[in-house]
This record gives structure tokens, C-alpha cells and sequence, in this order.
């Protein structure tokens, strides 16, 4: 059995954050407002793969208004989320993602971004993918107040489940 997860995400740019993408900090003036470290691009990825799972979202499994994920790393959450999908019997086909942003540019550092989203989820950096796109200067991305992400994963069930 294949299940498609959808993810999406939206955060405020602000200075005085770091610009955080799959736990890579780029070099900005202005970084994503958030709970957590606001890391845009692996919470998208967490409510894919929870929800080609079934198993739920970012929101329930770490409530925004819990002091246990004030700053948190959210590489840390995606690690956590893959471990219950993982043990749900899952295994990853591909997962695809999107940035949109006006600055900084993200293109430049897609290699590492996508060894940090492989690493995280154990995985061959050729099963993952990542692209940036500008918001054409048009809304609150493309004024650069605000970034987003989309993710698209795959997962194939497979027989084995332990917990
Ligand atoms: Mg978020």
C-alpha cells in the first residue's frame, strides 16, 4: 500500500531570528517567528509524513502553546515524528518539498538542505528534493515578510511494525 502526505507551512519573517530551513540557518537579515526554532521547511515535512501516515499533525504532537517546544530544535521534532511513522510500518518512497521566499536565496544551499531532511529521515538524499521559488514580489512573501513551504511525501507500507 502507497499513501501520499501533504504539508504545508507558513511563518513570519522577522529580525533578530535565524533563517532556519531543515535545521540549515542561511545567512538573512531576518529569520521565521515561531514557538519553536520556526524551522518552516521541516515542519512541513513532519505534517506529510504524520499525514500519509494517518497518524495526526505537528500541532497536536507538539501544541505551540507547550513551553517543552519554547526554541526547539524542529529537526529534533521531524526525528521524533519519522520514529512513530517508522514504527507504524512506513518506509519512505520520495518526498518532494518547496520554499517560497523572496530572500534569501535558497537554491544555494539545496544540497546540504536535502542531506539534512535525508538524514533525518535515514534515507538516500536522492529520495529527497528540494525548490525555492520567489513570491514574484507580490503579498507577504513576496514583501519578504513571511516564508513558506510545501511537502509532498510517499510512503509504502511494508510488514513490519515495532513498539
Ligand atoms: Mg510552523
Amino acid at each position: 500500500m502507497m499513501r501520499i502526505g501533504l504539508g504545508c507551512d507558513l511563518h513570519r519573517l522577522v529580525e533578530g531570528r535565524p533563517f532556519i530551513l531543515a535545521g540549515v540557518r542561511l545567512p538573512s537579515a531576518k529569520g521565521e517567528m515561531g514557538h519553536s526554532d520556526g524551522d518552516v521547511l521541516a515542519h512541513a515535512v513532519i505534517d506529510a509524513l504524520l499525514g500519509a501516515a494517518a497518524l495526526g499533525d505537528i500541532g497536536e504532537f507538539f501544541p505551540p502553546d507547550d513551553p517543552e517546544w519554547k526554541d526547539a530544535d524542529s529537526m529534533k521534532l521531524l526525528r521524533q515524528s519519522w520514529a512513530k511513522v517508522k514504527a507504524a510500518g512506513w518506509r519512505l518512497v520520495n518526498l518532494d518539498c518547496c520554499v517560497i521566499c523572496e530572500v534569501p536565496k535558497v537554491l544555494p544551499h539545496r544540497e546540504v538542505i536535502r542531506a539534512s531532511l535525508a538524514a533525518a529521515l535515514e534515507a538516500d538524499p536522492q529520495k529527497v528534493f528540494v525548490k525555492a521559488k520567489t513570491g514574484e514580489g507580490l503579498g507577504p512573501i513576496g514583501e519578504g515578510l513571511a516564508v513558506e513551504a510545501e511537502a509532498v511525501c510517499l510512503l509504502e507500507k511494508t510488514n513490519q511494525t515495532y513498539e
